[in-house]
């Protein structure tokens, strides 16, 4: 995906696409995580990035340098833009090219989003289940804690799904796996492959 780039020395609150997540998650919770939860991220992360070395830094860079208060809240920005920014109320199915890579790592995109699921309803805690390309080209599925984003691994994120409770509670409570489920039809799957 291309980088993020800080204006002025700050960074930007991404807009949320309109009824991207209809049907999936409510718009109470959305005005809570992205109005509340991503811009808190934001205001720390602006904050923060001062005086850290690291100004002027792609925020996937800043990612990979920084550590502390300042890698979490730059980690949870890049991942929540992640997030918001790959679902579409329109159907974007999944070009040839992006199935066959999927068909070729996890047998079927049936085993995929099998794979996939089971992994983010597992994660203990806080934290995002990520689908990336590492550097031969295959694909693979990591479960990353609090504000982890595979960048650091050297890997190419291309989707995730936000298992942080705030990111369902309101609709799903206890009921994870549900959430995860709404999700799938929502996948806007030329951004995913976008950021190969
Ligand atoms: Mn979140």
């Amino acid at each position: 995906m291309k980088d993020i780039m800080p204006t002025d020395g700050q960074f930007a609150m991404m807009t949320l696409p309109y009824g991207a997540l209809d049907n999936a998650v409510s718009s109470e919770t959305l005005s809570f995580h992205h109005g509340k939860h991503l811009k808190a991220y934001v205001d720390n992360l602006n904050n923060l990035l001062p005086g850290s070395g690291l100004e002027g830094l792609s925020l996937q860079e800043v990612v990979r340098r920084s550590q502390g208060g300042l890698f979490n809240n730059a980690g949870q920005v890049l991942n929540h833009t992640m997030y918001f920014e790959q679902f579409s109320n329109e159907p974007h199915p999944m070009s040839s090219r992006l199935e066959a890579m999927i068909v070729s790592s996890f047998g079927s995109v049936e085993d995929f989003r099998k794979e996939f699921s089971q992994r983010g309803a597992t994660l203990f805690g806080s934290g995002w289940v990520w689908l990336s390309a590492d550097k031969e080209g295959r694909l693979v599925i990591t479960q990353q804690r609090n504000a982890e984003n595979p960048v650091t691994d050297g890997l190419t994120p291309l989707l995730t799904f936000d298992v942080w409770e705030h990111a369902y509670y309101l609709d799903y409570q206890n009921r994870r796996a549900d959430y995860i489920a709404a999700l799938w039809p929502k996948v806007d799957w030329q951004v995913v492959e976008s950021r190969l």
